[in-house]
């Protein structure tokens, strides 16, 4: 019951996170619904941490540990308690964005993220929705809508679809776990496909 939304910048996740939690709690479901980076009072002060101020500060690998840091807090604060209680998780990123971002956007560190992993956090979503996008359009949202927090899409074009072939790839290593979905449509036929996929998986 512990469900992800990945993809790149200006794929709609976020939106469809939301959705999926709404529909779900209608159902009578009970839901967590959360975020990374955050998630979690100390995440959320990591998530300031390196999503705002000059990128150029942390090394790789120091970047790494700070989203694993994040991501153990989250997950001993918000998402195993929630777990435990019996609640569905729905979380808006999980460790693919790492594997992805920091795994290959600075260098091809993903073996380093995947052992920080392992160590670290060694839980994954049985259900993760990608929701996959042109990186164009993608870049075009995530501009539209660009605040403070949006130092990433400065990495442009080439990465974002970088990025986009990555997440297809590991969707493809890991197709029990993972479905993809076709986010160039509006929101409400794309959150159609995912409430199927979510309803399939937790037998609602
Ligand atoms: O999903 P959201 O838009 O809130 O992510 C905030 C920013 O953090 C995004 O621009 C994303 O590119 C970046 N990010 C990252 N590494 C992660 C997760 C998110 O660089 N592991």
């Amino acid at each position: 019951r512990f469900l992800s939304f990945e993809g790149i910048d200006g794929s709609g996740k976020s939106t469809q996170a939301r959705l999926l939690a709404a529909s779900l709690r209608d159902m009578g479901q009970s839901v967590a619904l959360t975020r990374e980076p955050g998630g979690s009072p100390g995440a959320e002060e990591i998530r300031r941490l390196v999503l705002e101020g000059d990128p150029a500060r942390w090394s790789a690998e120091t970047e790494i540990l700070l989203f694993t840091a994040a991501r153990r807090d989250h997950m001993e604060k918000t998402i195993r308690p929630a777990l435990d209680r019996g609640d569905v998780v729905i979380t808006d990123r999980f460790a693919d964005s790492t594997r992805m971002y920091q795994g290959i956007s600075r260098g091809d560190l993903a073996a380093t993220v995947d052992q920080l992993h392992a160590l670290m956090i060694g839980l994954e979503p049985d259900l993760t929705l990608l929701i996959d996008i042109d990186p164009a359009l993608g870049l075009s949202r995530a501009v539209a809508r660009s605040g403070p927090e949006q130092r990433f899409e400065d990495m442009g074009l080439d990465l974002q679809r970088a990025m986009r072939s990555g997440f297809l790839a590991l969707a493809k290593a890991h197709p029990a776990r993972f479905r993809v979905i076709d986010g160039a449509r509006p929101p409400e036929a794309v959150a159609a496909d995912v409430l199927a996929c979510a309803r399939a998986h937790l037998g609602l």
